[in-house]
């Protein structure tokens, strides 16, 4: 069994693109068979290195790994070529030297008569003189496969079950290589050149995203003209945004690494996009491991309706997923983030007790990054803050507990020390005990949500920079 993603290099890694290498992969793994990577970079102008380069990357951080160096399809021009050459040796493909303004001229004539465009195949059967007229005029040529209007094409999908295509649908002789001078083939196009390599690589199952159906009709026809066996067929349901259409680059977030740069984890886009189109088992919860989920998966569990792309069900599970791991792990992820703001880490021990404490509300990775900040840059005092402090005895409280720590730092360890100043301080400025904590929050963290009081304090305890706080805002 083995199975394929066929990317192009023409944009980032889009999370259909993502979504259908994790379905290949889910199922090459509930099989034991082989997931290969193949790189559509036959459109010169559009491909670029970077994205070939963006899309390995994505791959690999979400966790889905493809077997030996990815096929490079730009490399295997020779058997495009070949293939083509023997529909044309057998007459089932042919020139049709059609000019552009000719076939726009046609198109006008079937719009007018209210049809749907289609060639109208008119170069199907040309003389030989025909043809030696249309080279002598200097015509070039685009090479065009047969289609037989009366044929229906079928397939038994894996996810759609029973197909029927009519061939009428398919708009005619189909155009198998781009326009060049009668001797010569030009380049391969897509519906060819993906049956050529499917069968050199002996795909046994393409799974792909259901605006391929049209594209599959077409291929199978291919297959059969060229005497390859066919694979069997699965096409996913497409991800719809909010309004039901599909998701596409205006919806803003499309790519996994914008994703990844957003906090996303790896883990838990990973989830969320199996979950999209597929429903888990009874029994199994909606959060799982791409590992877990492979031993179940099948296609009779995915959708044929399109998915909606659902961001509270993503975040649920990106705040799962970080809850579920360890101070350590959490450091480990959130460190390249924290050192890309141009902190300096104090020692592990204190790095693992911020950790604690921010870490139960975190739902994005970057949020860790806000919630740290007040602990490595002096805040900017929110109004909320501002109106704290401003409030009468707040200043007063928060002096005469700056002029006890003066006298009695607290190290941020011993919990009854800090509790002891706090009751002091409030005693001496003549204040409630709520009036000087609320206050200290302010001073200390610029805002008047956020993590627990004594752990924060303890924690800029810790790296004496408590009382520079307080005195920077009294
Ligand atoms: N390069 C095609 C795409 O990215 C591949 C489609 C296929 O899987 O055949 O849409």
């Amino acid at each position: 069994m083995r199975v394929r993603l066929a990317p192009s290099p023409t944009g980032t890694l889009h999370i259909g693109t993502a979504r259908t290498a994790l379905y290949n992969w889910l199922f090459a793994s509930r099989k034991k068979g082989q997931f290969l990577l193949r790189i559509e970079d036959t459109d010169k102008e559009r491909s670029k290195t970077e994205y070939t380069t963006n899309i390995l990357e994505g791959l690999e951080w979400l966790g889905i790994e493809w077997e030996g160096s990815p096929i490079i399809q730009s490399e295997r021009i020779q058997e495009h070529r070949d293939a083509i050459q023997s529909l044309l040796d057998t007459g089932a493909a042919y020139r049709c030297y059609a000019t552009d303004a000719e076939i726009e001229a046609m198109r006008e004539d079937q719009r007018n008569q209210g049809k749907a465009p289609r060639y109208d195949n008119r170069h199907r059967n040309l003389s030989p003189d025909q043809e030696s007229k249309f080279i002598s005029e200097g015509r070039e040529a685009v090479i065009r496969f047969k289609i037989e209007d009366e044929t229906f094409i079928t397939w038994d999908d894996l996810v759609r079950g029973q197909m029927r295509w009519n061939a009428s649908d398919l708009g005619g002789d189909m155009v198998i290589a781009r326009r060049a001078s009668a001797m010569e083939i030009g380049a391969p196009l897509y519906n060819l050149v993906v049956v050529v390599d499917d069968a050199a690589m002996e795909i046994t199952h393409v799974i792909r995203g259901e605006d391929h159906l049209a594209n599959t009709a077409k291929q199978l026809l291919l297959y059969k003209a060229l005497g390859l066996n066919t694979p069997q067929f699965a096409h996913t349901p497409l991800i719809l945004n909010q309004e039901g259409r599909k998701l596409s680059k205006r919806d803003g977030v499309t790519s996994i690494s914008q994703f990844k740069e957003m906090g996303y984890t790896a883990e838990a886009m990973a989830n969320y996009m199996t979950l999209l189109g597929w429903s888990a088992p009874e029994g199994m919860t909606e959060r799982f491991t791409i590992q877990e989920a492979s031993s179940v998966f099948n296609f009779d569990r995915v959708n044929k309706a399109g998915a909606k792309f659902d961001w509270d069900k993503l975040n649920w599970l990106n705040s799962q997923v970080i809850h579920s791991w360890s101070p350590d792990v959490l450091l480990d992820a959130l460190k390249p983030l924290l050192t890309q703001e141009g902190w300096l880490l104090p020692e592990h021990e204190w790095c693992i007790s911020l950790m604690e404490l921010i870490g139960p509300s975190l739902t994005l990775l970057t949020d860790g990054v806000k919630q740290s900040r007040p602990f490595f840059e002096k805040p900017v005092l929110e109004k909320d803050a501002i109106n704290q402090l401003e409030k009468e005895g707040a200043k007063q409280a928060l002096k005469c507990l700056l002029d006890h720590l003066n006298q009695d730092p607290w190290d941020g360890i011993q919990l009854d020390q800090a509790k002891e100043l706090l009751a002091k301080s409030a005693k001496s400025a003549n204040v409630k005990k709520g009036l000087i904590m609320k206050s200290l929050r302010a001073g200390l963290l610029g805002c008047m949500q956020g993590p627990d009081l004594m752990s924060s304090w303890s924690l800029l305890a810790r790296i004496g920079k408590d009382s520079e706080r307080l005195t920077s805002c009294i």
